[in-house]
């Protein structure tokens, strides 16, 4: 386990990005090897958790997760819920708005993937990117999404109330790691489906994504909806980073198995 209080934006705080160094592995005695080692007994703990969640059946969690381009998420998703029994986990990646999603507010897409009693949903981006993508690219007029910051406080503030915790994750990782890791998608012929020539784009506006991405973090991280900026450049790292996040979130939780509906004392079978 990794300290996780080191990750967790205290609801209030001004998030400077610049102050959290994406190379980080503090808190962890040992390199890669010794991390990658540490992995499977994190994801064994993930995995006993979610069983209890599922069978008690009475709470639920969200995991939002968020990056730049290249930022990890989908190789967060893979390997920290990598134990965890299908049946209960939905993952739920959210791109392009279809029209039929834009002819409803932003958050209508959203709500439908919350998950129910004994679920955890992952969702790869969320409706944090009408805060980011759709600041930065100007989709709409500033006077429209600047008030959405309290809408979502409020979205989130009602499914925590319901049954929900909530847990939100920044993958931080620097200008230059994403350099590296879109040079790895162009020369590797198994990972060039991955880029779009269209992330350039988004890349070259970088500083405007991090401002987006500071105020929007600033402004929804609550008691009832923690946001954690997480050390991204060492995939190791940040699983472990992750996994930690999950279980100390689910341990908080604490799940129980339902007793048995009936005394099962002197059941026999023949
Ligand atoms: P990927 O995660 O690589 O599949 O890409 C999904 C794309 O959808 C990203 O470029 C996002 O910026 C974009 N996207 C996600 N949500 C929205 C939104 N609400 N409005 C516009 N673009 C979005
Ligand atoms: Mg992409």
């Amino acid at each position: 386990m990794i300290d996780i209080s080191q990750f967790r934006i205290a609801p209030g705080t001004r998030v400077d990005l610049s102050r959290h160094e994406p190379n980080s592995r503090k808190g962890f005695e040992g390199g890669k090897k010794d991390g990658k080692k540490a992995l499977p007994g994190l994801t064994k703990t993930i995995a006993g958790l979610q069983r209890r969640l599922w069978a008690e059946s009475e709470q639920s969690l969200l995991v939002v997760l968020q990056a730049m381009d290249t930022g990890g998420k989908d190789g967060t998703i893979r390997h920290v819920f990598r134990g965890v029994n299908p049946q209960g986990v939905d993952v739920h990646g959210f791109g392009v708005p279809t029209e039929e999603e834009l002819a409803h507010d932003y958050l209508w897409r959203v709500h439908q993937h919350t998950p129910a009693d004994g679920r955890i949903a992952i969702f790869n981006r969320s409706h944090y990117e009408d805060v980011l993508v759709v600041r930065v690219k100007e989709l709409v007029p500033k006077e429209v999404w600047s008030r959405r910051y309290e809408h979502i406080r409020a979205f989130e503030e009602m499914l925590s109330h319901e049954g929900t915790t909530i847990v939100k994750v920044f993958l931080n990782i620097s200008k230059d790691e994403q350099k590296e890791r879109f040079e790895a998608r162009l020369g590797e012929p198994d990972k060039n489906w991955k880029f779009r020539k269209g992330d350039l784009e988004d890349r070259a506006l970088w500083d405007a994504y991090r401002a987006a991405y500071e105020d929007a973090i600033t402004k929804t991280s609550t008691d009832h909806a923690p946001w954690y900026v997480v050390p991204a450049d060492r995939k190791w790292y940040r699983n472990l980073a992750v996994s930690s996040i999950l279980i100390e979130t689910l341990e908080r939780m604490n799940p129980q198995f339902p007793d048995p509906e009936q005394d099962l004392t002197d059941v026999v079978i023949r």
